[in-house]
């Protein structure tokens, strides 16, 4: 079959990851104009104008990670290798090991690398095809008893047709005619900030009890992550 992705982030990159694995044949559609042969540092001057969380810190929580290894172990290897850290909480756990208590590991990236690892494992596979600076603008269908996606319009190009279309455009983003997702956004009051430090040589990060050094203020709740975060420090 030809899977026709929307989007190239997260989502769309391991959707055509797996998709491939598994036999598929599959077409991305990213709207930014992304190369995927950069280094990794590459990723971090890219221009993600969709994202606004894109320089973000990203953990993959212990069941994140336990899926990567399972199917997708070079990308695993290929983020830590480039600096990603995985933090062991069994190492923290009191009383008895259960089974499973291994796979309590966190791995903390920045999702410019996330992206970047997933990128590059997807383009490596001779069945994805990856376009950027390309624009979904719309859902082609074909109405035979049922209302039936055969591909999308684009911009700029021809439309581009398959057997199934994956919206991974992000979670409030619909080119014309495209299904609404379920959800409305809301304000939450909430502000998500981050700023990113180094350690001094010859410090050491100190051990937390549970899993980071984390507090409230009353008016502010903080969380520090693992150095290096991602990215060779
Ligand atoms: C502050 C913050 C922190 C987070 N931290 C974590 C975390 O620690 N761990 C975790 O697992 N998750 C985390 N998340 C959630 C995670 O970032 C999202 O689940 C993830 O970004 C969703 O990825 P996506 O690929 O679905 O969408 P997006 O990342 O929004 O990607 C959508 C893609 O579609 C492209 N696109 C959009 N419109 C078009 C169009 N018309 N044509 C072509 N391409 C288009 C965009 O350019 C983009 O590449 C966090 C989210 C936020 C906001």
């Amino acid at each position: 079959m030809r899977f026709v992705v929307a989007g190239g982030g997260v989502a769309g990159l391991a959707t055509a990851l797996a998709l491939a694995r598994a036999g598929q044949d599959v077409v991305v559609l990213e709207r930014d104009a992304i190369d995927p042969a950069g280094p990794p540092e590459s990723a971090f001057t890219m221009r993600r104008r969709g994202i606004p969380h894109y320089f973000q810190p990203h953990a993959f929580l212990p069941r994140g990670r336990r899926s990567l290894a399972e199917w997708a172990p070079d990308v695993l290897d290929t983020l830590v290798a480039v600096g990603a850290h995985s933090q062991d909480l069994a190492v923290k756990l009191h009383g008895p090991r259960e089974p499973g208590d291994a796979d309590l590991v966190y791995l903390w990236a920045r999702r410019p690398v996330v992206e970047w690892a997933l990128r590059r494992a997807a383009a490596a596979e001779p069945a994805v095809e990856l376009r950027s600076g390309v624009t979904v603008s719309g859902l082609l269908t074909d109405t035979d008893g049922v209302v039936r996606a055969t591909g999308v319009a684009v911009a700029p190009g021809e439309p581009v047709r398959g057997d199934v279309v994956v919206d991974a455009l992000g979670r409030y983003r619909h080119p014309p005619g495209w299904p609404r997702g379920y959800g409305i956004p809301t304000d939450c009051g909430a502000v998500y900030y981050c700023r990113y430090f180094r350690l001094e040589p010859g410090v050491e990060y100190f051990a937390a009890p549970v899993l980071n050094p984390r507090g409230d203020l009353g008016y502010l709740g903080f969380n520090t992550g693992l150095p290096p975060g991602s990215c060779r420090g």
